[in-house]
């Protein structure tokens, strides 16, 4: 694909704006209650394991080649920089992916 084109980027614009905005709706939808019915906390409990199955999908993509110098998506030197925001996202101490384990640890 030619994304030097005008066309081709208007729509990788159109669909970046629309994956940020599809996601800025959930998150403001999770957000906005003071407090969650039991449906809103079996859809939040659902949604755990989407956003893991999510997180794994780019994780994959951005796996190293067989030979392990360089990711098999982008090319960059492994680790790419998508999997170093994974990383420092996914274990960032002060979000729920390390509390959630921590708490499952006895670590809390
Ligand atoms: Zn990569």
């Amino acid at each position: 694909m030619d994304t030097s084109s005008p066309v081709v980027a208007s729509a990788i614009t159109l669909l970046r704006r629309d994956l940020y905005e599809h996601l800025d709706e959930v998150e403001f939808l999770a957000l906005k209650y003071d407090s969650w019915s039991d449906v809103d906390i079996k859809t939040a409990r659902a949604a755990i394991p989407d956003l893991v199955t999510v997180i794994r999908g780019v994780l994959v993509l951005h796996e190293a080649e067989d030979d392990g110098g360089k990711c098999r998506t982008c090319g960059e030197i492994w680790p790419c920089a998508a999997l170093s925001t994974i990383h420092r996202l996914v274990k960032d101490p002060d979000r729920e992916f390390v509390k959630i384990l921590d708490r499952a640890r006895g670590y809390e």
